[in-house]
């Protein structure tokens, strides 16, 4: 039977798979806890390869299945709470009448969602990559804010602003950019560095929240310059299809640039489900 819950659980922080490899959608695990939260069924595991909600990602979706597939918990979302992923969902009814839960220890196996993680991966790396466009067209001095790369209006924010009388072609040019860059190709790599090593690939300087004896992981596209970042991402930036640059708008100092992503002409990736082509 599934524990109550009783504040958080005295466990290990839950190891982080997806940090390492961000294209594993399948791996074993064993189970340290399910429990009840507000009525609510949350599995937590050693170590995870479904990414938790953060970054300005949506989590992914999936499934923990027992090792004979016969214990099915359909896992809708992930979250991250003092160092614990907590998978939260639903045990699915088994044909069998096998037991409706996972005992504490039990092998397992989890499987990521493969269209909504290739779909999160594509839009989170059109966020870095409207970053290095950016810097190509000239406006290095809008510095990174924050990002929303969720399927209903995905966004970039710089701090600074560009002048209401060039807002157009900037977006033309940026857009022109991306997919320029996007057409040519270019692999995306993750590594976990030194805090030195980190610093010197962001170009001297890292944001304030990470901790100088911390090993930041950094993402980068193409050269070996590049952002800290904890997100999943595409392999080669080609996956993200075509890109748009809906709309700069600048207010209160910050720009903020809208974005999509299109695939429509491409059949080695899943087409989004709710967004036509514009
Ligand atoms: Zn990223």
């Amino acid at each position: 039977m599934v524990e109550s819950a009783g504040g958080a659980p005295d466990l290990p922080a839950t190891q982080l798979g997806y940090f390492d490899d961000m294209w594993q959608l399948q791996a074993s695990a064993h189970v340290l806890s399910v429990l009840v939260e507000e009525s609510k069924i949350a599995i937590i595991v050693d170590c995870t390869i479904l990414y938790p909600q953060g970054g300005g990602q949506p989590s992914d979706k999936g499934f923990i299945l027992s090792i004979d597939e016969q214990t099915r918990f359909r896992v809708e979302d992930v979250r991250t709470r003092d160092g614990l992923v907590y998978h939260y969902g639903f045990f699915e009814a088994s044909d069998l009448g096998n037991s409706s839960t996972f005992q504490i220890g039990q092998e397992v196996i989890l499987y990521v969602d493969k269209s909504r993680r290739q779909l999160n991966s594509r839009l989170h790396t059109a966020g870095h990559l409207i970053d290095v466009c950016i810097e190509n067209i000239g406006l290095s001095s809008l510095q990174p804010g924050k990002g929303h790369h969720f399927p209903d209006g995905p966004f970039v924010e710089y701090k600074g602003a560009v002048p209401a009388s060039d807002i157009e072609s900037r977006r033309a040019a940026l857009e022109a950019e991306a997919n320029r860059l996007v057409a040519a190709g270019s692999t995306v790599q993750a590594a976990v560095c030194s805090y030195e090593e980190a610093r010197n690939r962001c170009g001297g300087q890292l944001p304030d929240y990470i901790a100088k004896d911390s090993k930041p992981r950094i993402v980068s596209i193409g050269s070996s310059f590049g952002c800290p970042c904890g997100g999943t991402h595409v392999k080669d930036i080609s996956e993200i299809g075509s890109m748009k640059v809906s709309q700069i708008r600048v207010k209160k100092g910050l720009t903020k640039v809208s974005y999509n992503v299109c695939i429509c002409q491409r059949t080695n990736v899943p087409r989004p489900s709710r967004k036509k082509c514009r």
